[in-house]
Parts: C-alpha cells; structure tokens; sequence
C-alpha cells in the first residue's frame, strides 16, 4: 500500500504558515514590521480577545498599489529582495515574502490601502484562498489589516491557542519592543475597543520607558556609556539595583534593532545583576547590540525571534561587562552624592597609619610574623601617592593627618549586624558596610598593585591536588601568569600538581576550588582577542583572589580589625564596590530615617 502521499499545495501551505503563524502576536508582530518597512509614522493596533478573534492593524505608511495590493498575498511576494543573495544585507524586516500569504492561508483577511498620490484606495477581502470581495473605496492614505477567523481551517492548531490572557500579555510586550525600538514612530495598542497604551513618539529611550512603564522609574534607570569591543557595540538603558520584577519580561535585548529572544544574553544580563538582586528578581533592560550582518545570522528561526551568533560568548562577556561596570559607577556616583566620604569612624585610639596591606595580617586568622615584617617593609604607602584618584578621593587623600582623624572622629562604630555587616554611625545617616565585599576591594588592588611582587611563603609541605589532563593543560599553559601572581605549582604528570609557593595572603586557602574556578574562567573568556582576553583574565584571577582570601561573611572581626578594614578600604581607589560590582557599604541616610518614622513628610 502506497503510505507516501504527496500534500496538495494549499494544504502544505496551512502547515508552513504555521511555523509563521502559531500565537496571534506572530501575527501582530509580521503586520507591524510591514507598516514600519512601509515608513509608517503612526501605527495602531486593535486586539479582540487576545487576538482569538481578531487583530487590525492601521498605518499610515506610504500604502499599495491596487495591483500590489492583490499581489502581496501570493506566496514569496516581496517588494524587498530580488535574490536569496541580499538576505545578509537586508535592513527592513520583511525578506521572505510570505508573511502575508501565511496569514491569509490560516484566516480572513481585510485589507484596505491607498497610497499617497492616489486619488483612491482598494479594499480587498480574502478568504479561502479567493478575493471574496474588491472594490475602490476612498480612505486616508496608508494601510489598515484586519486579520479574523484565526485557524478556523486548522481545528488542531485553533484547540491549540493559548489562553487569551497569555497571548494578550505577549502582544503587550511585543508592543513594547517596538516602542522601545521605534521612538520615532507614534504607537498605539487597543484592546477590545479601549486604548490600553498610547505612546506618541519621543527624543530618548529613557523617556520611553518611562512612557511605557511607569513614571516611578525615571530615578531607577541608568544609561550604560556605549561600549565597542571589536565589531560589537552595545548601548541602552539598564534598571539599578533599587528596583525591579518578577519576572524576566522587561529584559529588551535588540540586535541589529531586531527584537531577539538569546537565553544566554538574557542569562549574561541577569548575572551583572547577581549579586546585587534578591534570588528571581530581575532588572528591566533596553538593549541594542550593533554587529557586523556577517557575525549574526537571523534567518535560523521562522519568526526570526531567535539569531545565531559568529562568536556568542564574546558578546555576552561584552554585555555582561557593559552592565556591571555601569551599576558600579551608578552606585558610586550614589554613594559619593550621599555621603561623600564613606569611611566612617570614631576612634579612641589615634587612627593607624600603617599600609593597607597590614589589613591581611590583622584579620587573616593566623598571621605569620615574618610575613607581616615583610609587608610593613613594602613600599605601598609611597605608591599610593602616586596613584592617580578619582577626584572625590583626591582631596581626602591630600589633606593632613590631622584633618583626616578629625573627619574620621564624626563617626562611631555601632557594631557588627549578622556578623556581616558593620554599622557606623554618621551625622548623614548609618552606613552599612559588608566585611567580606570591603575586604575583597582591599585586597584586588593590592594584588593589582603588587604585581609581580606579592609576598609569598613556600610551603614546606607541597600540596598535591588532582586535576583532569586537560585541565592541566591549562593551568600549565598559564603558569608564568600565576607565578606573576605569587601562586608557583609543578606538575607531576599528567593528573597532579603541588602547590609549592602561595601569597601569604591566600595560604589558608583551599587551592584545589580556587585552581578549578581559575580553570574555568580561562575557559569562559577563550573567545576573547589576546589582548582582552589577557586583561579579562589578570582581573579575574585577582579578584578570584581576592575573593577566597578574604574574611567571610560570618567570620568575627575585633574592633581593631574593623578599624583597620574601614582604615584600609579608605585608601583604595575603587573603595564602594568589590571587584564583582557589588557595593562595599551602604547609607541609610538620616532623611530617609525621618521619611520612615513620618518625622518629617
Ligand atoms: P515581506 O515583508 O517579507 O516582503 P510580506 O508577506 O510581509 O512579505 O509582505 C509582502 C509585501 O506586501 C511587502 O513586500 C510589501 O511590498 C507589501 N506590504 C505588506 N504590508 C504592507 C504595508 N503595511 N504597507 C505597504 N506595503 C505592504
Ligand atoms: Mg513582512
């Protein structure tokens, strides 16, 4: 019995405009690229019911011919590219010709349309694969598609829809990234008659989004400085770390100004926010990412929702850098503007003046003497001078002695809340500094600073730790940076090392964790060019560094130690954030205090 059949063409097509047409937002989003390729200027969008029963779309783009108009729905009818050739170079978003013919194969269709210098428009009704009805009707110039009976010849793919409450919310935020991506185009989304969101065009995204979402985050949102790292460009608007949602859908990632859902772009955008956001809270992100058409291809998804990327992992580690260095400064430039100084402390004792570095030997659990003999020797305190400050720290850094202790009596320490964080006292307000984030600042910038000639113990006992070859492989091939690094390791054939010298800053530390994380940084940046990939690697090995040598949240630290720490964080340059972006201290200032107990309104 012959099982092979061959499909009549009208029935593949219902199967093929399927890849196209599955939600009611495909729909919406095919007729909205067409009005924007047709250089409309104000679009409207009319959804009954989720779209289950119909969806129109109005612009008042330069409109079709009456030939055009009757041609547009035939399969691979296009007025954008004459050969498979030009897909790469295409800017408009139409390209496949069959948008429209799709559409029509799973419903009825209404389109009416005139173009500019017309003196009349056509309306033309297709159903069933016929024009039921044409004629010249006199209409305003542009373009108005109403699409109804949504499957209503596909009863499989109709059983299907989603309910019509989730297919509204993805109209909603697919209307929401062309606003985001359009401001110069006035949109409009009504649903069931009623306008929901009008948004007249405007000068900047930042406005936008506030049009768009909601005026309570004209203080939250923070304009990244537009970064390129070899063809990439990346620039947009993040949230700050004060607010956010529940769930990822205000995460807007365009590439080459298309709308793009990238489970790793998203994942890179969420992890700038790691450590500074509840467990699944999420920032909101309007973010254009520029590439050369050849690094990207758009064309793998039927709805071009999805791209395939040349070289994922650099543009992630580009978007992941571009947020986090501007949540950094956006939480200094925060912190600077509340406080201005943000070591905060009252001492008995006259303040120590020893280098930062002695910070390790009074709070690492058991110090070594020949080691603190050997950093009290060290030249830092003379480098720092020479360190080029931002100019906030400049003035604190230049001032006497005596002026310094004088500001530093302004503050008490309260003590130490959850054994984590210390809180001080402050005619501003209270500061809230993290041990573990301040601790971890101190130290990056000494292993910055003392490049080459950190401190080191050779141990007298080697470490053996295992590790897989091709792990080895690596640490191997990047011995010289580690022993840059005061970290010197020999292999012993091909599963083990032993560790035979360490900074005796980080001599208590765990070194097979620490060896394995290192490992698969090196991995994660591979993608990089030499030269950042070697900048990116020295920063994480340090701030890897750092972070394991530093005291823990929970450790317990004398009054002493935390004088030190506050004492020692205050001459770092990058003093309000640790090497991860996270904040080192926090105020809670003294109006906000009154605002909470209604003392002032
Ligand atoms: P594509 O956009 O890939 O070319 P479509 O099926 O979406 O294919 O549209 C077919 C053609 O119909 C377009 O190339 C364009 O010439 C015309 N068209 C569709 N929608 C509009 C519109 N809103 N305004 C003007 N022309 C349109
Ligand atoms: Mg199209």
């Amino acid at each position: 019995m012959q099982k092979i059949k061959q499909l009549a063409e009208h029935e593949a097509h219902k199967i093929a405009a399927g890849e196209v047409v599955e939600r009611p937002a495909n729909i919406v989003k095919e007729l909205v690229e067409n009005a924007i390729d047709a250089g409309a200027t104000k679009i409207s969008i009319y959804i009954t019911n989720g779209g289950h029963t119909q969806i129109q779309v109005v612009d008042n783009g330069y409109g079709m011919s009456p030939e055009d108009a009757k041609l547009c729905f035939a399969k691979h009818a296009t007025s954008k590219i004459t050969s498979v050739d030009q897909l790469h170079e295409i800017s408009t978003f139409g390209f496949r010709g069959e948008a429209l013919a799709s559409i029509c194969a799973v419903s009825k269709v209404i389109l009416q349309t005139k173009e500019n210098d017309a003196e009349q428009g056509i309306k033309l009704i297709r159903h069933n694969h016929t024009f039921i009805d044409e004629k010249f009707i006199t209409c305003t110039n542009g373009t108005d598609i109403t699409v109804s009976d949504l499957f209503y010849n596909v009863p499989a793919r109709k059983k299907f829809l989603k309910k019509e409450e989730t297919d509204w919310r993805t109209i909603v935020q697919l209307f929401q990234s062309f606003c985001l991506d359009y401001l110069n185009i006035h949109f409009q989304l009504y649903a069931d008659g009623k306008l929901i969101h009008n948004c007249p065009t405007m000068h900047d995204l930042k406005n936008r989004m506030i049009q768009l979402f909601d005026a309570s985050l004209e203080h939250h949102l923070i304009s990244l400085a537009p970064t390129k790292t070899g063809d990439c460009t990346i620039k947009g608007i993040v949230s700050d770390t004060q607010l956010w949602r529940y769930n990822r859908n205000q995460i807007f990632i365009f590439v080459n100004k298309r709308w793009i859902k990238n489970y790793e772009l998203g994942r890179a955008i969420i992890k700038a926010y790691a450590a500074s956001l509840p467990k699944d809270r999420y920032p909101i992100a309007a973010l254009f990412i520029t590439l050369d058409p050849h690094a990207v291809d758009i064309n793998i998804h039927p709805r071009k929702e999805e791209v395939q990327f040349l070289h994922p992992r650099k543009i992630e580690t580009a978007l992941y850098e571009a947020i986090n260095s501007a949540l950094q400064n956006h939480i200094s430039a925060g912190i600077i503007q509340s406080s201005g100084q943000i070591i905060p402390m009252k001492s008995d004792a006259p303040v120590t003046t020893s280098p930062s570095s002695t910070l390790f030997t009074s709070i690492a659990p058991q110090p070594f003497k020949t080691t603190h003999q050997a950093i009290a020797q060290s030249p830092i305190s003379e480098k720092k001078s020479l360190v080029q400050k931002p100019a906030y720290a400049q003035q604190a850094i230049e001032q006497p002695i005596q002026h310094t202790q004088a500001q530093q009596n302004e503050y008490t320490i309260l003590g130490v809340a959850h054994k984590t964080y210390i809180l001080l006292e402050h005619t501003d307000g209270i500061f809230i500094v993290d041990q573990h984030a301040a601790h971890e600042r101190v130290l990056y910038e000494l292993f910055c600073k003392r490049f080459k000639t950190l401190p080191t113990i050779r141990l007298m006992f080697p470490e053996l730790l295992q590790f897989k070859s091709e792990d080895l492989d690596i640490l191997e091939q990047y011995q010289q940076l580690f022993l840059d690094h005061g970290i010197e390791f020999n292999r012993m054939g091909s599963h083990e090392l032993t560790i035979t010298a360490t900074p005796i800053h980080l001599k208590s530390v765990a070194f097979k964790p620490f060896l394995q994380d290192c490992i698969e940084e090196i991995k994660e940046l591979s993608d990089l060019d030499q030269s950042a990939f070697f900048d990116a690697l020295h920063k994480k090995l340090r701030a890897q560094m750092a972070c394991k040598a530093a005291v823990k949240a929970g450790d317990h630290l004398t009054n002493e130690q935390i004088k030190q720490l506050l004492h020692d964080l205050d001459q770092t340059e990058n003093r309000l954030t640790c090497p991860h972006g996270r904040p080192t201290g926090w105020l809670l200032s003294k109006y906000e205090l009154e605002k909470k107990f209604k003392r002032i309104v």
